[in-house]
């Protein structure tokens, strides 16, 4: 598998597109999301400036019309907005990792077909994995392809799927050989567009990470070219699917890094404004221990962060550094968003106030690209190949 290529922007740059991205959270953003995340409405126009910013492009290489930003840059965007509106990130993440499938493994043809489209944001789309019966166990999925001449015919239903019902293709795990051994030979990944045969079979209720859309997806002797088989060699999916993993949890981190921050700064506010016993609440000790291991796990949360997108932009295996960024800064962004709601008293619990929001949001984090029960297992793993005993 070959690994990016180094990539790198100018400081100037990055800064630059770093406040542009905080002037349109302030500007658009903040103003709008308490009413899109209540009613749980699709933010069309929050999309229409995401593709502005050119952030449906922001891994993708130049060449196709997309940003080509390293992982670092690409990290400390996702962020900033999860500060403010985690679930957005939602609608360009996993349509990053459909794209990145793509510019990785797909042929010249495939990549000339639906690079430009995704990099620009007309085509819009996402990553269709998981089953009703298989999450973590990936290679127990069902979703069957059988080829019949110059097509395929696949039936199955995928779930969780997001941007499944907004977006019109997903990348699509299926089995091409159910009996295939070890299993994970037997499974091909395909650009799956919505046509007849494709179908949303509903919208799933959530906790939180409302806005976007949640799918299941049925797929009913859904009959697609053969060149929509992703590098056109079958029993390559497996690798193709978790080979975004590392980029993948990166970007679950940066989400949680913002959460934790999010939360902090809500608290940080409050406990000056708040005052009981003749003072802000911040001088009362028990609310300043919590404060201090707020600050603390947001900083080591970034701190990971950063240190695994580093490594990935070197073109270094990462899966121990980004596997470490997603669970620590997962559970700090669970963390201070309990803390924070706590430190807001009853109002913490009101929907007036932002903070219920990110409580009802962080705890996907735990759970996407990889649960962080799977995560400690991979660090465990990882770490005792690293250490070997001399
Ligand atoms: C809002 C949302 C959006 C999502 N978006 C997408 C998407 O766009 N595309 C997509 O394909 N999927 C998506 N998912 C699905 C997500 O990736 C899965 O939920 C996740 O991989 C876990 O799978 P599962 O829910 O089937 O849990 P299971 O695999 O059934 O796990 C249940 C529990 O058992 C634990 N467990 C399982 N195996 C082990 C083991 N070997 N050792 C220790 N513990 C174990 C897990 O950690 C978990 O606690 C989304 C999910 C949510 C909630």
């Amino acid at each position: 598998m070959t690994k990016p290529a180094l990539r790198q922007i100018e400081r100037t740059d990055e800064e630059q597109l770093l406040r542009s991205i905080d002037r349109w959270l302030q500007r658009d953003v903040k103003p709008v999301v308490k009413q899109h995340d209540h009613d749980d409405l699709y933010p069309s126009k929050i999309v229409e400036q995401m593709k502005e910013l050119g952030l449906f492009g922001a891994t993708v290489s130049p060449e196709y019309g997309g940003l080509g930003l390293p992982a670092r840059t690409y990290a400390q965007i996702v962020m900033q907005i999860s500060s403010v509106w985690m679930a957005i990130t939602g609608i360009f993440n996993s349509h990053l990792m459909l794209a990145l499938a793509i510019e990785k493994f797909g042929t010249p043809a495939q990549k000339a077909k639906w690079l430009p489209g995704l990099a620009s944001g007309e085509v819009r789309g996402g990553l269709a994995l998981t089953e009703p019966d298989a999450g973590t166990d990936l290679q127990a999925i069902r979703t069957s392809a059988r080829r019949d001449g110059e097509h395929y015919l696949i039936n199955g239903t995928k779930t969780w799927i997001s941007n499944g019902i907004e977006g019109s293709c997903v990348a699509l795990l299926v089995k091409t050989d159910a009996h295939a051994e070890p299993r994970y030979r037997g499974m091909s990944l395909f650009i799956a567009p919505k046509q007849p045969g494709f179908r949303v079979g509903k919208k799933l209720e959530k906790l939180g990470y409302n806005s976007i859309d949640s799918a299941e997806l049925i797929f009913e002797d859904y009959r697609i070219g053969a060149d929509h088989l992703i590098g056109g060699i079958e029993g390559q999916g497996f690798v193709q699917a978790t080979s975004g993993l590392e980029l993948g949890r990166i970007n679950v981190a940066a989400r949680g890094v913002g959460i934790a921050e999010g939360a902090l700064r809500l608290a940080t506010e409050y406990a000056q404004l708040r005052r009981t016993f003749g003072k802000p609440i911040c001088e009362h000790q028990a609310i300043q221990l919590k404060l201090g291991d707020m600050a603390t796990r947001a900083r080591a949360a970034r701190l990971l962060t950063l240190d695994a997108a580093d490594a990935f932009d070197r073109g270094e295996r990462c899966d121990l550094e980004a596997g470490m960024a997603k669970y620590f800064a997962s559970e700090a962004a669970l963390e201070n968003a309990t803390e924070s709601l706590r430190i807001h008293g009853a109002y913490g619990y009101s929907k007036e106030y932002d903070i219920e929001r990110l409580y009802r949001d962080a705890p996907l984090t735990c759970i996407g690209e990889g649960t962080n029960e799977l995560q400690r297992i991979i660090i465990s793993k990882q770490w005792i190949k690293r250490n070997p005993i001399s």
